[in-house]
């Protein structure tokens, strides 16, 4: 390509509301421009990165044996009401109606569809297992879009569903999924975790996410400093604690303790470790059809952790609890204990199973229990609520937890029959008898990847892409295009270039050679071949983008120098 012919329009405004790099500097590059929120138009640029990523998803899958299909965009709202999804999803479900009054969604994601071809024509376990993917545009009315490609309204994702007779089979399969989309990261030129996440709303019995390692991530890691583990902190794991503090003697009282507000003030008051104290946190748990407020019950020394919270009860969302609307059920905010407790749902994290020589809240202003033994408790409802934090023990090797921030671009889980078991997907096992599917999904955000490259990589000059999502390896810049024997070089170098299977791009644009260089910067060619003055003495200047550095050349070597510096 050369630059003088090329739709590349860059630009030195940023987008209004754009505050991660990836934003930024893919809308002044020229790769993207935005249509409305959460709706991005691809241009040249921003297609051949595209372009790259879904060729080397769609190798790895090719070399993994699931096959690509094309669903119909545009997907029939019955199925959704089939699966019971159409509540679920909300109002990120974009529907409308046909002439005929016919209700359709956009789809967010093809698990209902994918269902539907495969019903009533795969009718063998002999059929299985059978792995079918698309690489595809989504529509998500999300409640937020923003930060440019990474959350979107329109976005691509490569969405996979496998089909299997066993638990066995999709286990083996999801590795092989977890396997693949391994490479395909590595390929990519990323450095990111595979973390175990939580499988939320959908269920289902094991579910991973891809993170790419970036501080902008609107995911918190919980990550083993010394082994593989590393976790969502919404489904973090932590081993238990191996020092316990002094534990306080009291006779079980009932204790006055006026103004005290916080875990802080408690533990202050009694002079004992927070770990010691109950903490309540109360919450308002929103379902598809109405809603409650629930009490869920920590030690003082943990923190909740929301998402778990909200799985616990089996709601889809959590709000905060104002305090007239505790006091309109009679609870007392700052005092509220578990004992006697029945005007509210309770949930108790597993923590606090069997405590003994506790202080919770009398539910009596200006009172709380000392010495609770809450062995009472142990017919309430356990469940792991807290949030693991830095500093706590890994659950496989004792080491230290740290937290980091990460970019989910894919995300594999397995389904089991939550979708074939409702939509009546089913086929004839060994012994004839019908069975639903067994199922498992894979996702990749394959427009948020273009996002999460940049995040990953970029400098305050902008974009440095990776070897293999470089809309072009090598940009050629010839300093003064009067020169006719440089442009001759520069001919010949792209032509030799292309001819090698590199792929380049010719700067042969009559503007300054510090207008070329900062739009090269800006793009972030890999490689940028400056041809000046110093090719009349056989040399040329090479500029790597991820160091900047300039490395001086024999004009006969650069392919072998640009295949070096690719190693
Ligand atoms: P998130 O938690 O970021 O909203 P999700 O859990 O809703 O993601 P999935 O339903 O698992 O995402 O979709 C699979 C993949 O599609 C995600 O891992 C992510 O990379 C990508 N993705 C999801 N929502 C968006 C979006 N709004 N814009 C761009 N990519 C998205
Ligand atoms: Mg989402």
């Amino acid at each position: 390509m050369r630059f003088s012919k090329a739709y590349i329009p860059t630009t030195k405004e940023a987008p209004k509301d754009a505050q991660l790099p990836s934003h930024i500097y893919l809308a002044r590059a020229g790769f993207v421009s935005q249509v409305a929120a959460g709706l991005y138009n691809f241009l040249p640029l921003g297609k051949r990165v595209l372009r790259k990523i879904e060729n080397i998803i769609n190798e790895e899958m090719e070399a993994a044996g699931a096959q690509e299909v094309d669903l119909s965009f545009v997907t029939p709202a019955e199925l959704w009401e089939e699966s019971g999804r159409i509540e679920k999803f909300g109002k990120e479900l974009l529907r409308f109606r046909d002439r005929k009054e016919n209700l359709f969604v956009l789809g967010p994601t093809h698990e209902e569809m994918m269902v539907n071809i495969v019903r009533n024509r795969v009718s063998s376990y002999k059929q299985l297992p059978l792995n079918l993917y698309q690489i595809k545009t989504k529509f998500r009315d999300e409640a937020r879009p923003r930060f440019g490609l990474m959350r979107g309204r329109e976005f691509v994702m490569k969405d996979g569903y496998s089909f299997h007779s066993s638990i066995e089979d999709l286990d083996r399969e999801f590795d092989a999924m977890e396997a693949s989309y391994k490479r395909i990261l590595e390929r990519l030129g990323l450095n990111f975790r595979i973390v175990e996440a939580d499988s939320g709303a959908i269920g289902g019995t094991g579910s991973k996410e891809l993170m790419v390692l970036a501080q902008s991530g609107e995911d918190t890691l919980a990550v083993c400093d010394s082994c593989e583990y590393g976790a969502n902190v919404e489904a973090a794991r932590r081993a238990p604690r191996s020092i316990i503090p002094e534990a306080p003697n009291a006779d079980f009282a009932r204790f006055r303790t006026p103004a005290i507000q916080s875990i802080e003030d408690l533990s202050n008051f009694f002079h004992v470790d927070p770990y010691y104290t109950l903490k309540a946190v109360v919450k308002r748990a929103v379902y598809i059809e109405g809603s409650e407020l629930v009490c869920f019950f920590l030690r003082g020394c943990d923190e909740l952790q929301e998402v778990k919270a909200r799985n616990s009860v089996g709601a889809i969302d959590l709000v905060d609890a104002t305090e007239e609307e505790l006091r309109e059920i009679g609870l007392v905010p700052g005092f509220i204990g578990p004992l006697d407790q029945e005007k509210i749902r309770i949930v108790m994290d597993n923590d606090t199973k069997n405590g003994t020589n506790m202080i919770c809240g009398a539910n009596e202003e200006d009172y709380h229990f000392v010495g609770v033994d809450l062995s009472v408790m142990s017919e309430a409802h356990f469940a792991d609520l807290v949030s693991v934090q830095e500093g706590d023990r890994c659950p496989h090797c004792n080491g230290k937890i740290i937290h980091t921030k990460g970019i989910e671009v894919g995300h594999i889980f397995k389904l089991g029959t939550v979708y074939s078991a409702p939509l009546k997907a089913e086929y004839l096992d060994e012994n004839g008898r019908s069975q639903p599917f067994i199922m498992g999904t894979y996702g990749m955000g394959v427009s948020r990847l273009v996002a999460a490259v940049i995040e990953q990589n970029h400098d305050e000059k902008g974009c440095i892409w990776t070897i293999a999502t470089a809309p072009y390896l090598v940009n050629i810049m010839v300093s003064n295009i009067k020169e006719e024997s440089h442009m001759a070089y520069a001919e010949e170098l792209y032509t030799t270039l292309q001819k090698n299977g590199i792929e380049a791009i010719l700067d042969d644009r009559k503007e300054r050679f510090g207008f070329k260089i900062s739009d090269a910067e800006l793009i972030g060619f890999p490689f940028t071949v400056i041809v000046g003055k110093e090719l009349d003495n056989g040399s040329v200047q090479i500029m790597v983008r991820r160091t900047r550095e300039i490395v001086t050349v024999d004009a006969a070597e650069v392919l072998t120098k640009i295949k070096e510096l690719c190693q």
